[in-house]
């Protein structure tokens, strides 16, 4: 049996591979004898029998992690590699347990090759399997063994119908061994979703988990959270999804009917205030502070009745920078004006900063001061590549028809190895050679009398194309021969087209397709087709990458079946034009206009040049998304580290130190910027640090502790009075709470724990405003992030790399941030604390903790969700479309030749939220119209 698996083994280090599984292969098919004689409960009762020899490894793999230094996001990566080879341990007799639960239930017994191609997933590799040789059923094992650990498995399609099909095609597998099986779809909601992520085994599309993934760190409380860890995914036609979509990131943009007006808005109200009186300003360190007085005559002017809740937190912030604008930048000093944007002027040499903008909302409140228009269209708030989705999950793995031609690419940026599986049954389709013709017209002529032949043999004939326009030009060939019993198809409708592609090997049909239509559904042959000479399939044109057309050619052939590909081409074709080098222009030349436009020209100089152009065009798509992986892994290290504060924050983890290390830390930047280590004592400025703490903290400290060289014990006594002083405030929340109970129920409540009451204010105060804070800051780096990469690859013609400068001011830009993050969070908490603060307010306020009045849930739908067109087949338009391409800019990139601006442009898909009308009422439920309610500013 397994010679025969052997001798179909082809590319050499992929022979190595499946030799070494063969063992492997035997000790399944072993175990397999045992199964087929249980009954169905004890083939059942095989999953519990397998936990439970897994469970002591488990624990111990977990003690082991726990107990080793590293970082919290490397655990799940480091607990899967200890846990690996207790799961290889299992695997036969798992392998066996699905293999007799796969035929009892689904009909199908795994061939030896589907078994190898199982252990290949589990190994955490790509298994090249060409198409129908049953990849749906290869998953079902490694899926089992690893589900066995209890972390959740994905498995990723390329479309909802495929989760769909593949979930109910599949799914009763594991349901008969006790598994659950989950399912995600586009329309779901958040329920529904959770529960699908808690099944044992996930099935869904890259779009759906990887916004799930952002849409969760976008939460605002833990219960909208949907999914668990990211522990495995197998990714099921991996080359389009880590390849083909790999160009285009997922991005989750905001609001803009809520962005700019507000600016304008709050800039009027600064107008009106007067220093003095209403804020006061502290020149050096740039601080801003709202006098009770101010606070009340900008409520008054906003028409809101407290700025200190959680939902005009970001308002206070506004005017705050409205302040500083006014007071700290001067036009045509700081900044200048023109062509109506406002540019930030470089303090040392005068010269205009091309490209950077002021950041925390800074910029905006400069262009509302001068009424310039708020540069503010989109707001990305939240975004990621697949490359670094992918990469969380602690093992990934992958199958598709056609890998091998980006292995490279696979090894380097997902460090996966590709591993070819030979087919179950020898493959006898032919690939004839192309056909080539001068021109398109000859060709599509030459086209459609070929699908006439074959139709009076009755063999099925399926004709793919680049677009739907080409496909409509030969649906309009075939109507003037009268030729009228044909499909037509064009990748809109997955599920229809499934139907009509599963029927395309029906004796005498006739479907034309885009060659990416109906990817993952299975052509079966019709009676007699077999003996006619299968599937004929005819290629219009090649495609950029030879990877599409080797899709194209894998859908006959199938399990041994007979069938035939042809590509027919012209010198007029994309790739032959384009990429097609000098050769062929010389032809073109030479051939004129008199040249038989019917004849094949059989010039394999073209067929050899297009390849050739084909691997150019490879190399130089996978050097676009390098660069953008190289941009994002930026991004990468700052998402990583903020989504880690949100989820400890979430999770309500050690948040109270959080914000004790924060004053710290705040304390600490200030002695070093008042009274720096270097500078005699008797030149530190302790006024300056007096009047940060007035600004920060809201209270004078005492500064009279020094000593004559450190400034330690300075800076220890300064963090003791900070902390103390919070303390002091949450006792007072304490006082009040008892006095109010007194006032308003009577008694003294001695049953009451006022002192956990006033804790779990400050502590619910603590985590609102540092979600709120961590959120607006990180949407606003997003877009100095998204500006920053524009303005580098401008500075690239400069001589600099635009890589390199990204880095530096990115990471410079982050640490900035994060100092603000701080600083903007402890002052906010000493605000909402403070007494007199309080006191003031306390008709209106119970210390400003609202819940908000927005649904949060709701709230998401009020975003864009941008990713990849999957209907778009053709992606040689997306060099200079991709706002992450970087073409020509590099001096080492590939050839400019390939940009061609007049190309149709590579549209991303956008869902959009219902939209909710200015008069309508509110989707929150408040009964009040839009725009009195969440819809105003
Ligand atoms: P792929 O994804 O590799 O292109 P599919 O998973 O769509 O292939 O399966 C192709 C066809 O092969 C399906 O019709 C399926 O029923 C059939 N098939 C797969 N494995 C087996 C098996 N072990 N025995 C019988 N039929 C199988
Ligand atoms: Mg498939």
């Amino acid at each position: 049996m397994l010679s025969g698996v052997l001798r179909r083994v082809f590319g050499t280090s992929s022979e190595r591979a499946i030799r070494r599984l063969v063992p492997l292969l035997e000790e399944v098919r072993k175990h397999e004898k045992a199964c087929v004689g249980m009954r169905n409960d004890e083939l059942r009762a095989q999953t519990g029998k397998l936990k439970q020899r897994l469970d002591p490894a488990i624990r111990q793999c977990i003690e082991q992690v726990a107990s080793e230094a590293m970082a919290e996001e490397d655990r799940p990566r480091r607990f899967r590699e200890l846990i690996q080879p207790h799961l290889d341990e299992l695997l036969p007799e798992a392998f066996a347990v699905v293999c007799e639960a796969a035929k009892r239930v689904v009909g199908m017994r795994p061939f030896d090759v589907q078994v190898l191609g199982g252990v290949v997933l589990h190994e955490g590799a790509i298994a090249e399997m060409v198409t129908g040789e049953g990849k749906t059923l290869v998953a079902t094992m490694p899926i089992y063994l690893n589900a066995l650990v209890g972390r959740g498995v994905h498995l990723v399609t390329v479309n909802d119908y495929l989760a769909r099909r593949d979930r109910e095609w599949m799914g009763p597998i594991y349901e008969f061994l006790g598994l659950t099986v989950g399912l995600i779809q586009h329309d779901m909601g958040t329920w529904e979703r959770q529960v699908g992520y808690r099944a044992d085994i996930t099935y869904g599309t890259n779009n759906e988990f990887g916004f799930d993934y952002l849409r969760d760190n976008m939460a605002v409380r833990p219960e909208m959270r949907v999914q668990r860890d990211l522990y495995y995914a197998i990714v099921d036609e991996i080359d389009s999804i880590l390849i083909d979509e790999a160009r285009t990131p997922l991005i989750i943009s905001g609001r803009p009917e809520k962005s700019t007006d507000v600016y304008y808005k709050v800039d009027e109200v600064v107008r009106r205030l007067r220093k003095g009186p209403h804020y006061e300003v502290e020149e050096k360190g740039h601080h801003v502070l709202l006098t009770e007085e101010g606070m009340q005559w900008a409520e008054q002017l906003l028409g809101v009745d407290n700025l200190y809740t959680d939902e005009h937190i970001g308002t206070v912030h506004m005017l705050e920078q409205a302040i500083r604008a006014h007071n700290f930048y001067k036009r045509d000093d700081e900044y200048v004006v023109t062509d109506n944007q406002v540019f930030i002027v470089d303090e040392f040499t005068g010269r205009i900063l091309e490209g950077r903008r002021y950041s925390d909302g800074l910029h905006q409140a400069i262009e509302a001061k001068e009424r310039v228009p708020i540069q503010f269209e989109s707001q990305t708030v939240a975004t990621i590549t697949y490359q670094n989705y992918f990469r969380l999950y602690a093992k990934i793995a992958g199958m598709t028809g056609t890998a091998i031609t980006e292995g490279a690419e696979f090894a380097e940026i997902y460090n996966l190895d590709v591993v070819q599986v030979p087919t179950n049954l020898p493959l006898i389709r032919e690939d004839e050679t192309d056909l080539v013709f001068a021109t398109e017209k000859g060709k599509f002529g030459r086209v459609v009398e070929e699908i006439v032949r074959l139709r009076g043999t009755g063999r099925p004939v399926l004709v793919g194309t680049v677009s739907i326009e080409k496909s409509e030009g030969i649906a309009e060939m075939l109507w003037e021969r009268a030729v009228t019993d044909f499909e037509v198809l064009n990748a809109k409708h997955h599920e229809r087209e499934a139907t009509i592609v599963a029927n395309a090997g029906k004796r005498g049909a006739i479907t034309i397709a885009t060659n990416m239509a109906g990817r993952g559904t299975d052509i079966k042959l019709g009676e007699g087709v077999r003996e006619l000479g299968g599937l004929a399939i005819i290629g219009t044109e090649r495609h950029e990458s030879r990877r599409i057309d080797n899709q194209l050619r894998g859908r006959c052939g199938r399990q041994g079946d007979s069938g035939t590909t042809r590509f027919y081409l012209s010198l007029e074709d994309e790739v032959a034009r384009l990429f097609g080098g000098d050769k062929v222009k010389k032809l073109v030349n030479w051939l004129g206009s008199d040249y038989m436009d019917e004849e094949p020209l059989n010039q394999r100089m073209v067929s050899r040049a297009i390849e050739r152009a084909q691997r150019a065009v490879e190399e130089y798509n996978f050097e676009i998304r390098k660069h953008l992986k190289e941009y994002d892994d930026v991004m990468d290290k700052q998402r990583r580290i903020i989504y880690g504060i949100r989820r400890d924050v979430l999770e309500d983890k050690d948040v109270r130190d959080r914000i004790r290390r924060m004053m710290e830390n705040i304390v600490q930047d200030a002695a070093d910027r008042y009274a720096p280590e270097d500078r005699l004592p008797e030149d530190w400025d302790l006024e300056g640090l007096g009047a940060h703490s007035h600004y920060v903290f809201g209270f004078e400290p005492d500064l009279s502790v020094r000593s004559s060289d450190s400034l330690t014990p300075l800076v220890e006594s300064l963090v003791e009075q900070v902390w103390a002083e919070y303390q002091r405030r949450e006792s007072l929340i304490e006082t009040d709470l008892r006095s109010s109970y007194r006032e308003q129920v009577g008694g003294d409540g001695a049953d009451i724990d006022f002192a956990k009451l006033a804790r779990k204010r400050t502590h619910d105060l603590e985590l609102m405003v540092l979600l709120r804070t961590v959120d607006e800051k990180w949407i606003d780096h997003l877009y100095s992030m998204d500006y920053l990469r524009d303005s580098v690859r401008l500075r690239a013609y400069g001589q600099r790399d635009p890589l390199v400068e990204y880095k530096t001011e990115g990471f410079e830009m982050f640490e900035d941030m994060m100092v603000s993050i701080e600083e903007t969070v402890v002052q906010t908490l000493f605000r909402l604390t403070d007494p007199e603060l309080r006191r003031a307010r306390q008709a209106q306020v119970r210390l400003g903790v609202k819940r908000p009045r927005e649904d949060p849930f709701a709230q998401l739908a009020h975003y864009t969700y941008v990713a990849a067109d999957k209907q778009q087949d053709r992606s040689f338009v997306s060099y200079d479309t991709s706002r992450f391409a970087l073409a020509g800019q590099r001096s080492d990139g590939p050839a400019r030749g390939a940009h061609q601006p007049d190309r149709p442009r590579r549209v991303p898909i956008r869902h959009t939220g219902p939209k909710v009308g200015p008069n309508e009422p509110c989707p929150c439920g408040s009964g009040k119209k839009y725009k009195k309610c969440c819809g105003s500013v």
